[in-house]
């Protein structure tokens, strides 16, 4: 079994991302700009933010963090994300999800400008990404697409079994692993809360993707001998033994599946590192206008 460490692996992206701005600001390049919209006070959610923020301060980018609370209006939030679409200084933007219940996120992601949706959740740039053209790719499935190819596993002609369909990790990553590229070229099955036979289906996988928010649910016997088990979950349970009074769980139980596993994600220190460098990278392509002139 071969850990694929997310810490390692999101250490090198950063350098090599700081590397680039370097390069862009001495040739002339503004210094690439990540905002982000945070509304209300979910604890996992200002964690997230908080580190985005600090990353971006690591590689040499301009961060802001606009903070609303939780009882702003859709209209309030609207107006917000269209200030941020106006902003020439912004070259990208995310709103941290979820947002409260009465707020409508498609709404919300559908208001943010496509050439500054780094986040990639916009219908024009999943569009874009099922059509397989330039687009900003949502950034969790982004960093597993990464993580394969730093570890140079093979894909094609791989069964690849993606547990989960939410429009953030499942269905995107499953589109992304039947694609025509590298990685990709998989035959791909998605599952979901109302699939038949899930154990047996994931028994067939050779590449198993697990997002379904549900902490340990993938035991050693839903895994064939020699699969790449991607564990995307990250869910907080209480554990008194801690400071923080939790401790982050995946949905796969690692001690259970890593000896039955080729190559295996952590959480913490998978998955979760790799998202973030995905948006990093999503912000650098749009700083450089990439994706849209
Ligand atoms: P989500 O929107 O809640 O979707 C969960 C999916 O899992 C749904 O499609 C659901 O099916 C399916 N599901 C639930 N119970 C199931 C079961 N017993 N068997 C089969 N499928 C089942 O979740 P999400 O946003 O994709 O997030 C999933 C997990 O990943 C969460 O722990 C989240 O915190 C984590 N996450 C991590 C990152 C990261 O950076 N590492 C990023 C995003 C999310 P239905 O569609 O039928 O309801």
């Amino acid at each position: 079994m071969q850990l694929l460490d997310g810490k390692a692996i999101s250490a090198q992206i950063k350098s090599e991302i700081k590397i680039e701005v370097e390069k862009w600001i001495a040739s002339g390049g503004k210094k690439p700009h990540l905002a982000a919209i945070l509304v209300g006070q979910d604890g996992a959610s200002e964690t997230y933010v908080a580190s985005k923020i600090r990353s971006c301060e690591e590689i040499g980018f301009t961060s802001t963090l606009l903070k609303f609370d939780s009882d702003t209006s859709e209209e309030e939030l609207l107006k917000a994300v269209e200030s941020l679409n106006q902003d020439p200084d912004v070259d990208g933007f995310i709103v941290q999800l979820p947002l409260p219940k009465h707020i409508s996120e498609n709404t919300v992601m559908e208001a943010v400008d496509p050439k500054k949706d780094v986040d990639g959740f916009h219908p024009i740039n999943v569009g874009r990404m099922c059509k397989g053209l330039p687009a900003y790719i949502s950034a969790t499935p982004f960093g597993i697409l990464e993580m394969l190819i730093r570890a140079g596993i093979e894909t094609s002609g791989k069964h690849c079994v993606v547990i989960g369909r939410s429009q953030i990790v499942g269905l995107p990553m499953s589109i992304l692993m039947q694609r025509n590229d590298y990685p990709g070229n998989c035959t791909v099955t998605i599952t979901h809360s109302k699939t038949k036979n899930l154990k047996e289906i994931c028994q067939t996988a050779d590449i198993l993707i697990v997002a379904l928010g549900r902490p340990e649910f993938v035991t050693a016997d839903y895994i064939k001998e020699g699969a790449v088990v991607i564990d995307v979950g990250i869910t907080r349970v209480e554990d008194a033994t801690k400071k923080s009074g939790f401790a982050i769980k995946g949905d796969v139980n690692f001690a259970d599946v890593a000896p039955k596993s080729s190559y295996i994600t952590p959480v913490p220190g998978g998955v979760g590192l790799m998202t973030i460098c995905g948006l990093l990278t999503n912000t650098l392509k749009a700083a450089r206008k990439e994706i849209y002139a």
